[in-house]
């Protein structure tokens, strides 16, 4: 039986309508209206795409979009500086700064001055350690949707073998949190591993996040597991340009019980995520209950 498809760009169109309902709800009956603003440093044509994204997806469920583009040689004073005049601003609810920032400016310091109640990328170290002690945090988008999808396919996850491939910052080690707190048991691989296959073939749910084309087989993935697949990556085949992830799709695909494509999968969830956490930080600094979502 081949895998069910978990379909990420469905499931993302379906959670922004709730979103926009919640925002026509907190319009109405609290006059706040959530408000996210992004900064983008330089000229990166796909992060001015991602950006352009998230602005456009941000209008159409009703909240406030403000886009700060700033020139390749900004200081890092300067930056500094528009990210403690968006903390000031009582209308932006959500700051997000494109990452990555170009390589003079330290963008570790440029996360960490941003107002954690205003973090919605969730990378803030406050953020991060409110995550791993169990406390109320914003989180990282892309885990965030990783998450809800799994839930989605398989209802409760508590007592399943979760295994991450990748540990970065933005994706395997808060995806791998959630899944915790989810009472799962987790395993985190990664490039020092030993036996990758022989770890993810104990996985009910595998979650990978590597950055390496077509890399877990499917000879690697357990009759009927779910395959969670975060890897975007862009290879040459048949002398066409196209996008695969870190799964061999058609071999995963054979014997897992659920998987995501590339594309189509987890990548629409990531815009949606962000949303969805400016909703929680504006509802969170005015007082109010955020609506269901
Ligand atoms: P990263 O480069 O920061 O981290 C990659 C991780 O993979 C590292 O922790 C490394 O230890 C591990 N790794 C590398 N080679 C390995 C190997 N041979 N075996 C086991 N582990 C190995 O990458 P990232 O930022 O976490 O992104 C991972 C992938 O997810 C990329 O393809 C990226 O484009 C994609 N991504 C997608 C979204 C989205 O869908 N919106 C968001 C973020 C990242």
């Amino acid at each position: 039986m081949p895998a069910k498809l978990i379909d990420g760009k469905a499931y993302a169109e379906g959670l922004r309508a709730r979103i926009g309902a919640a925002v026509a709800t907190l319009k109405k009956e609290h006059g706040l209206t959530p408000g996210l603003a992004v900064v983008l440093v330089g000229e990166d044509p796909a992060s001015k795409v991602y950006v352009a994204n998230k602005a456009k997806q941000t209008v159409e469920v009703g909240m406030n979009s403000w886009e700060h583009k700033l020139p390749a040689d900004t200081s890092e004073a300067t930056l500094l500086a528009l990210v403690d005049k968006l903390n000031k601003d009582p209308a932006v609810h959500g700051i997000l700064v494109q990452m990555p920032v170009p390589k003079h400016i330290d963008s570790a310091k440029v996360l960490n001055a941003i107002d954690p109640a205003k973090d919605v990328d969730g990378f803030h170290v406050v953020n991060v350690g409110r995550l791993s002690t169990g406390q109320e945090a914003l989180t990282a988008c892309t885990p965030v949707g990783c998450v809800m999808l799994a839930k989605d396919t398989l209802g409760d996850l508590t007592g399943l073998n979760a295994v991450v491939i990748g540990r970065s910052n933005i994706v395997g080690k808060p995806v791998a949190q959630l899944l915790l707190a989810e009472n799962c048991t987790v395993t985190i691989a990664h490039s020092k591993s030993k036996d990758l296959p022989g770890i993810v073939r104990g996985a009910d749910l595998v979650i990978a996040a590597v950055g390496r084309p077509e890399m877990v087989k499917g000879d690697w993935i357990k009759p009927g597991a779910t395959v969670i697949d975060v890897g975007i990556n862009r290879i040459e085949r048949d002398g066409k340009g196209k996008l695969v992830g870190d799964c061999d799709f058609a071999s995963c695909a054979a014997v897992a019980g659920a998987i995501t494509p590339v594309p189509g999968g987890v990548g629409p969830m990531t815009i949606a995520c962000l949303l969805y956490n400016t909703v929680k930080a504006a509802c969170a600094i005015k007082g109010v209950k955020a609506p269901g979502m």
